[in-house]
Order: C-alpha cells, then sequence, then structure tokens
C-alpha cells in the first residue's frame, strides 16, 4: 500500500476530545504544512472553562470506571488492545502526524507508530507486575509501603514527534490506573485527537484519555493550574518549562515531571573507527532536520583526526536531499514553521558574525516549504551562540581538542545535561568518562536511543527533571503511600 498522499484532500479530525467524543469550538489557531506552507483546518483553542470541562470528565471516567482500582490484569487488556488498533492504524495515524509536522509518513508507519505501540505494551505489563512492599518494622507492627495513581495527569507535549511524545506520557500514566488530560503542541494537533479515539474503540473508558487543543499562554497554562490535576507531565523548551515550575508556584504546588531542552556533545578521540563515527555524527543532527531533543549538536574532534573527520562530514552532509512529509520516500525534513527557520538562520549569521565559520550549508534549500540545509561550523569557540544556544535545526558546531581534559571541558554545557556521545576504542576510556560527562544519557560508540524502553531518558541540570520511559515513567505515574498497623 502506498503511504504517500495529497495533503490538500486528507480528512482533519475537528474539535478536542472530551468524554470520549470530539467537541467543536471556533477554530481559530491557524496549523500550517511545512513542507509546502499550505493552510490546514485551524483548530480551536480552550479556555479555562473547556479545560476543566475536560479534567472533570477525567475525573468522572476514573470514578465510574474504577480504573484505578480494577484489577491491573484489566488494565493490561485494555492498553494492549489500544496498541493493537494503533498498529493496525499505522498509515491513518501516519499521514495525520506527517500532514502538518516535520515527521515523513514513511518513517512514521514504520517508526514513530510501532515504536508507540510497543511502549504501550512496556508500561501495560507493568500493571499488573508491580507490587507493594512489607517493610521491616518492630514485632508489634506490620509496615507496608503501597502506591496509588494520582488521578488525573495533565500532560503537555511539543511537535517534533507528536505520536512518540503522546505515547511517553499516555502509556505509564494509564498503565499506573490515571485518567489523561494531553495538550498536543498547537502546531501539530491531529495524530493525538485519533490516538485518544483509538483508545475508545479499544475499550478504555471513555474520558480516561481527553485531548484539549490550544497553545500554551491559555491552554497549557489552564491545564497546569487546574486543581483537579494530580501531576504534570511536561516535554518541550527549558523556557516554557519554567513558565510552568513557576505557574505551579503561584497557582498550588503538584508534582512535575520536566523533559526539556538540551545541547548535547559527541565527542570523538583518535582510536574512533572513523566510519562509524561519521555515520553517527550525521545521524546525531540530521534526523527530523535535527529538531529532536537529544540532537548531538555539538561535535567535539581530537585535533589530529579533525580534517578528515569533517571533510567525512561535508561530504554525508551534501548526500541529504528534501522531501516533502507526505511523499513515499522519506527525504531530509522541513523546519516546523517560517518563524523556526528564521530563528536557525539568525543563530547561525550571529554565530559568523561571531567568528563562526561555515563548513557546509548555512542556507534555506531552494524550494517551497521550509527547509534549512544541513550545516557544519568551525572556528567556534565556548561563548558562540551556535554553542551555547540550543538551535532545534540542521546545524552542529565543530571543536577540537589535544587532551581528554579539554575534551570534557568542552562537552560541559553551563546549563544543558541531557545527552552525550563519546566515541573510542578504548573501552576503559569510554566508562571513565562516561561517568564524568554531566548527562542524563550517555551513548558510547552510537548515537541515538534503542527500543529497549527499559532504559529511562530525562535530562540533567536544565534539560529536565524526572525521567520518562523505563520502570522509573511508570513508578512516576504513581505516588507512595507508608501504611503502619498495630498488630
Ligand atoms: P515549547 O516549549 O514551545 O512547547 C511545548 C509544549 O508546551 C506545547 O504544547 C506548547 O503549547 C506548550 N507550552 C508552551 N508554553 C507553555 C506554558 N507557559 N504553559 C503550559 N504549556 C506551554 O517547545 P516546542 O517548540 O514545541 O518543542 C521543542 C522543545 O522541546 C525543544 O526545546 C526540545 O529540546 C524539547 N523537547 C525535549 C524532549 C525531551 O525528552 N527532553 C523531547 C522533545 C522535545
Amino acid at each position: 500500500m502506498t503511504l504517500a498522499f495529497d495533503p490538500s484532500s486528507l480528512t482533519l479530525p475537528r474539535g478536542h476530545f472530551i468524554g470520549g467524543r470530539h467537541v467543536e469550538g471556533p477554530e481559530e489557531i491557524a496549523v500550517t504544512a511545512p513542507s509546502s506552507g499550505l493552510a490546514l483546518r485551524a483548530v480551536p483553542r480552550a479556555d479555562a472553562e473547556m479545560v476543566d470541562r475536560a479534567v472533570m470528565s477525567a475525573r468522572a471516567a476514573l470514578d465510574q470506571s474504577g480504573w484505578g482500582r480494577v484489577a491491573p490484569r484489566e488494565r493490561l487488556r485494555a492498553l494492549s488492545r489500544w496498541a493493537d488498533l494503533i498498529e493496525a492504524e499505522a498509515a491513518v495515524l501516519a499521514r495525520l502526524e506527517a500532514v502538518c509536522s516535520s515527521r515523513p509518513v514513511a518513517e512514521v508507519a514504520a517508526g514513530d507508530v510501532p515504536v508507540t505501540a510497543e511502549q504501550i505494551r512496556f508500561f501495560a505489563e507493568f500493571a499488573d507486575k508491580e507490587c507493594d512492599d512489607l517493610v521491616p518494622t518492630s514485632e508489634d507492627h506490620l509496615g507496608m509501603i503501597s502506591s496509588e495513581p494520582y488521578g488525573v495527569i495533565g500532560a503537555i507535549t511539543p511537535w517534533n514527534y507528536p505520536i512518540s511524545m503522546a505515547g511517553w506520557k499516555l502509556g505509564p500514566a494509564l498503565a499506573a490506573g490515571n485518567a489523561v488530560v494531553l495538550k498536543p503542541s498547537e502546531m501539530t494537533p491531529y495524530s493525538a485527537l485519533y490516538l485518544a479515539e483509538l483508545s475508545v474503540r479499544a475499550g478504555i473508558p471513555e474520558g480516561l484519555v481527553n485531548i484539549v487543543l490550544g497553545d500554551g499562554p491559555v491552554t497549557g497554562a489552564a491545564l497546569v493550574g487546574h486543581p483537579g490535576i494530580g501531576k504534570v507531565s511536561f516535554t518541550g523548551s527549558t523556557r516554557a518549562g519554567g513558565q510552568i515550575m513557576e505557574n505551579i508556584a503561584q497557582s498550588g504546588i503538584k508534582p512535575i515531571t520536566l523533559e526539556l531542552g538540551g545541547k548535547s556533545p559527541m565527542v570523538v578521540f583518535a582510536d574512533a573507527d572513523p566510519e562509524l563515527a561519521a555515520a553517527c555524527l550525521d545521524r546525531g543532527i540530521t534526523p527530523n532536520a535535527g529538531q529532536f531533543c537529544v540532537a548531538g549538536s555539538r561535535i567535539i574532534v581530537a585535533r589530529e583526526i579533525a580534517d578528515e573527520l569533517a571533510a567525512r562530514l561535508v561530504e554525508r552532509f551534501a548526500r541529504h536531499s528534501p522531501a516533502a512529509t507526505w511523499e513515499e520516500t522519506p527525504g531530509f525534513s522541513p523546519i516546523i514553521s517560517r518563524g523556526q527557520l528564521a530563528r536557525i538562520d539568525g543563530i547561525v549569521a550571529a554565530s559568523v558574525a561571531k567568528g563562526g565559520e561555515i563548513l557546509c550549508g548555512g542556507a534555506e534549500f531552494d524550494r517551497e516549504g521550509s527547509f534549512y540545509r544541513p550545516t557544519l561550523i568551525g572556528g567556534v569557540d565556548a561563548l558562540n551562540p551556535a554553542v551555547t544556544e540550543e538551535i532545534f535545526g540542521p546545524v552542529a558546531t565543530f571543536q577540537t581538542f589535544d587532551s581528554e581534559d579539554e575534551a570534557m571541558a568542552l562537552a560541559s554545557h553551563p546549563s544543558y545535561g541531557l545527552c552525550a556521545g563519546l566515541f573510542t576504542r578504548d573501552i576503559g576510556r569510554a566508562l571513565r568518562l562516561s561517568r564524568r560527562v554531566e548527562a542524563g544519557t550517555v551513548w558510547i560508540n552510537r548515537y541515538g536511543r534503542s527500543r529497549d524502553h527499559i532504559l529511562p531518558t530525562g535530562g540533567w541540570k536544565a534539560s529536565g527533571l524526572g525521567k520518562d520511559l523505563g520502570r522509573e515513567a511508570y513508578h512516576a505515574n504513581r505516588r507512595r503511600k507508608s501504611v503502619l498497623i498495630d498488630l
């Protein structure tokens, strides 16, 4: 079956999804296809009243269905059916995703969708396998530590991998017995609506998965500040994460998980396999046109191999050719918006003004839509804006080092600590430095996540608070309670 499609003839879902049905409102937020600039169906902006309706619907669904109290195996069964349906509907989901995002339809259908289904199954398995603990106490007491769902989780996600990000939030929250009100990015609203529809078709009680559409300042802020939300789970920029913390401080303290921005280093030592390193560096910055949080946007290379590696990388970057996300064969992705493209270009220009030297790229592709060339910038120091700022585009800086200590000093970013890549054949050095580098994830002789969902992901420092994926994400959706019985 062909996945290619005509973006102007796709049927797009309308309205929010609350209590198991679509709820329409004035369509006031414009949505644009970044591959061509085509205007798509605008979406409503949920105000505080609409957000309240969604939270109340989630609360009522929890109370009526007993989702958090039923035999955990029931949750496992319902979530497994949902995962199966998601896989079966991969083509529909992929088109709803590709039409408004930077994700190529074939990659979503073969990657993002099945991986999301796998993750939902992974978390569903926890539902009936995690138990409460009996704890040692004095002879006259029995102590128990139980865990319970929070109730309604408020989830907010970014535009860069919309289905995956929704799956990261919904899977563990539902498996752990919660209901969810999710606000996807206003730029990529459609696929989350269909995921929610599929949850109802899978037999997950209506009202457990609610989607409110809207922007951050109105809808996101109302969701975060709603007193009926037991916990907030956010993925997005460090800037918005800070605003959410302020909101919570003002509106009533509640727990929070934050997956934020990054400026991750990829460090290549002289003994690294040059072909493997070049392939990984390319994979570290070009997928989704560099619009991913763990992008390896700072390349740091031993001086003796720097020229050779730079040449290999320039040659690899030149191979990428852009394609609209709805074409059958995936190509280099568009930048999500003209505004974001202008921001990327502005940082590149500011970098050059401060001494940066463009080794390749540094300009738009000459075609319709918003496409920026893979760009490598040399000649930068630690204060250059291309080194300090999260660009969220296909732009990497290239720095050199003469000693291990210098490599580690360059790798350290003053505020971010999301990921790092280390390339060396010396396993002792790799393990030693993996402990030294300040990052929530370290990849050795590879760059990028695997399908091993057991590995938690989440940043250190200003890159985040708490973890998604792994056991930790399941437990992050339950709260612990100590019970002591006098015998
Ligand atoms: P963004 O912060 O602008 O928006 C993310 C989401 O937050 C959107 O749904 C937006 O509407 C909402 N939002 C914005 N301001 C808000 C506020 N004050 N209150 C409540 N909600 C608010 O980010 P983006 O541009 O959509 O995504 C790119 C960013 O996301 C990058 O910084 C990237 O590193 C980060 N990201 C991090 C991870 C991770 O796992 N660490 C994964 C993906 C993306």
